[in-house]
């Protein structure tokens, strides 16, 4: 028997759901798909995304005069840098990622409930989800996932109704996962000068920038940096990774397109439900 199914089936449960999902299961079927599983509630990240942007605005804002901003979303690029960077390490942003921020405001207001995070790599699991145990109880990757639809028999074609989303809010911020997602969304553009901001994917493209950074050779002073092609949509816990990656952005723009038709606008701008909340960590 899995121990994650189990988990799902014997406590009340939270699917919360990387954007990624959509390179894989069909929407809105996989809501009832996961609701069948035994998840009490089914939620994406975009939440948490819009208030890990604001938490980034209001950093950049507060040091005016700091001469270089990293996003750290990714904990393989944070482990990157921290290793291999070192003295980049005192520039990644405290702040806490999408994942964590969804997992704190579930808790805070369904504390017996266990958080699920579903995921496209390892490195959510292996890496940062030990750093939060308080807020998040699993992590499952899309191919786990999979493999446990298949060893349940739940097949996407039996779930064609209108499913929702436990949502609180109107979601905008759904294309994260592609490459340059968090800073198009979190409107630093008007924070910085033009040029200052570099939008970065894959190990071998961060490393030059650092490298050009060390040299002076490169002004920027925002970088938004995801370890995979293409961005999270590049997860190697994916089940469809040979989709190039421009088809991948395709399936992502069109689900947001798809579901943002689909969302709960009377809840939008409900965002007492993460006030005090503290989306600063220790990285
Ligand atoms: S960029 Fe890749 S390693 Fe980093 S969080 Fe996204 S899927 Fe995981």
């Amino acid at each position: 028997m899995n121990k994650k199914a189990d988990l799902i089936k014997n406590n009340k449960s939270i699917a919360m759901l990387a954007p990624t999902f959509a390179l894989d299961f069909k929407y809105p079927n996989i809501i009832g798909m996961l609701r069948h599983l035994g998840f009490d509630k089914v939620t994406e990240l975009t939440y948490g995304a819009r208030m890990v942007n604001w938490a980034y605005a209001d950093y950049v804002k507060s040091h005016p005069d700091q001469k270089l901003f990293i996003s750290s979303p990714c904990p393989t690029v944070v482990s990157f840098i921290q290793s291999q960077y070192p003295e980049f390490a005192e520039f990644l942003m405290p702040i806490v990622s999408p994942m964590a921020a969804m997992a704190m405001i579930y808790k805070k207001h369904h504390p017996d409930y266990k958080v699920v995070f579903i995921s496209p790599c390892h490195a959510k699991e292996n890496i940062e989800a030990p750093k939060f145990p308080d807020f998040i109880d699993a992590v499952m990757t899309l191919q786990e996932l999979k493999q446990i639809f298949n060893e349940e028999g739940i097949k996407e074609d039996d779930f064609k109704k209108d499913y929702y989303f436990d949502s609180f809010v109107r979601e905008y911020t759904k294309i994260y996962p592609i490459s340059g997602g968090l800073a198009s969304t979190s409107h630093l553009g008007k924070l910085f000068k033009e040029g200052e901001i570099s939008v970065t994917d894959g190990i071998l493209n961060i490393r030059k920038i650092l490298e050009d950074i060390k040299t002076g050779e490169s002004k920027y002073r925002f970088l938004d940096l995801l370890n995979c092609d293409g961005g999270c949509i590049g997860g190697p816990a994916i089940n469809n990774k040979d989709l190039s990656v421009e088809e991948k952005k395709k399936i992502i723009l069109e689900y947001t397109s798809q579901s943002s038709e689909h969302t709960m606008g009377k809840h939008e701008g409900k965002v007492d439900y993460a006030k005090d909340i503290d989306f600063g960590t220790v990285l």
